[in-house]
């Protein structure tokens, strides 16, 4: 309903007497309804925020060129339904390689057109040429892209954002789209193009409310850039300030990015040749440590030698294995934190704060098994408490660890699983807590007792899986 009414001339209305169109642009919104080739809607609003969708914008473009499209037909497209009241302007348009559809043979007529779809179309139906000198903090690296950009922009249609940037994967909004439409077709509209490197604001920052007709539209925001850097290992970069947008892109950790406006929990920002909007909760002020620092906790020490069994302790066995294993991830520039490295007795929670106060970003604390004399095996521990994130993690590390020590010791794979042990549950990072074999099995706590290298290096392989899983 609301569709139709945008595109059904309403005689009575005219722009002065539309009550929430800013008088800047009052003379270019007149100009278009004065055509009729946009409207406003009954209630007296032009709604310059709404967004428009691809078939509105096929219709309003074959209006203002005089394409033979007021009569629905049979189009190329298979989600056009012949008898909808675009479907004339969307072939016509089509037929005069105006306005494309996507690659699958579909148009797509209820989605919100883009920006850079704007500066398309645009570009294809007033047939403009790309200019040399523009271009945009966030220009597209895809030279056609680029090049429609520069056209409108080159051509005085528009000059982006106050800020320098396009925003070319922003839906275009129904005064954005009116503006650029009404300068493309009468040149008197057009504005001296401007390098973006010298901004001038031509494009209405989306007010939030319906100005009051005597004032000018204010830009809703800081012009000025803010740098933060991305705090996780992967970002997604989406078209639109949610989930539900489209990825555009994604960061790693450590890019840097300049921050605009925000939209509740998401922020428009770009960052080389990406740019769309990312969640505020992936990213810092403060430049993040690229090196990965694991905290090492070989289990008890001192006066608490934990399990004892065949003239072995358990706080020797897993403090020999920490020490080589240390080596081994320093040896790959990767920064350890021991919670002891020598026999002394630690208590479980200064554990996880020496780890969390180094800065550690991963807890892999060592253990020895006991039970029966014939009981065998490797099995390594993690939980899902906390964060979804480390919970995820802390899983992932059991795995790659378990998987790694089996293969190495040739035990019997008792497998991951899950126990609030102390040092693991009270804990912000993703961990695990290895029981590397049965201290209280012979032929195990001697094999591990002669083979701490080798239980090291197993160890340090499952760590480096982990961190490459992390793309890390
Ligand atoms: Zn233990």
């Amino acid at each position: 309903m609301l569709v139709c009414l945008i595109l059904v001339p309403n005689q009575s209305v005219s722009a002065s007497t539309l009550s929430d169109i800013p008088q800047t642009y009052e003379k270019e919104i007149n100009y278009l309804i004065g055509k009729n080739i946009v409207t406003g809607y009954a209630d007296g609003e032009f709604k310059p925020n709404q967004l428009v969708t691809r078939q509105e914008a096929a219709t309003m473009i074959g209006k203002a060129l005089k394409l033979d499209g007021a009569k629905p037909r049979q189009t190329v497209f298979s989600d056009v339904k012949p008898d909808s009241y675009a479907s004339g302007y969307i072939q016509a348009a089509n037929d005069k390689k105006i306005i494309n559809g996507y690659a699958d043979g579909t148009f797509g007529p209820t989605k919100n057109m883009t920006r850079l779809e704007m500066a398309y179309l645009i570009t294809s139906a007033f047939k403009l040429n790309a200019s040399n000198d523009v271009s945009f903090k966030d220009m597209p690296s895809n030279s056609n892209a680029a090049k429609a950009i520069s056209a409108v922009t080159g051509a005085g249609v528009t000059n982006g954002y106050e800020n320098g940037t396009f925003r070319p994967n922003n839906s275009i909004t129904r005064l954005e789209f009116a503006i650029m439409l009404a300068r493309a077709l009468n040149p008197d509209y057009r504005i001296e193009p401007v390098k973006p490197s010298e901004p001038k604001p031509t494009e209405p920052t989306q007010p939030s409310e319906p100005e009051d007709s005597n004032e000018t539209v204010k830009p809703s925001e800081p012009s000025e850039g803010t740098t933060m850097y991305v705090t996780t290992a992967s970002l997604n970069v989406r078209s639109g300030p949610g989930t539900s947008y489209s990825k555009v892109g994604s960061l790693t950790k450590g890019n840097e990015v300049t921050t605009y406006e925000k939209t509740g929990d998401w922020v428009y920002m770009t960052s080389g040749k990406v740019s769309g909007y990312i969640h505020t909760s992936y990213i810092s002020s403060q430049k993040p440590s690229l090196t990965k620092v694991i905290a090492i906790d070989p289990g008890h020490g001192g006066h608490d030698p934990g399990a004892v069994g065949n003239g072995l302790y358990e706080k020797n066995l897993t403090l020999g294995v920490a020490l080589h294993l240390r080596d081994y991830l320093n040896n790959a520039g990767i920064k350890v934190v021991m919670t002891r490295s020598t026999d002394k007795f630690i208590a479980l929670e200064d554990r996880v704060t020496i780890a969390e106060n180094a800065g550690a970003d991963t807890f892999v604390s060592l253990h020895m098994n006991a039970a029966s004399s014939s009981a065998s095996g490797t099995e390594t521990y993690y939980t899902t408490s906390g964060t979804a994130t480390r919970a995820e993690s802390s899983k992932a590390l059991a795995e790659f660890i378990q998987e790694r020590l089996v293969d190495a010791i040739g035990s019997k794979d008792r497998g991951e699983k899950t126990a609030n042990y102390k040092v693991i549950y009270k804990n912000p990072l993703p961990s695990v807590l290895v029981e590397m074999g049965f201290i209280s099995n012979k032929e195990e706590a001697n094999y591990i007792n002669n083979h701490q290298k080798e239980t090291a290096y197993a160890i340090y392989l499952g760590i480096q899986d982990y961190y490459k899983w992390q793309g890390k």
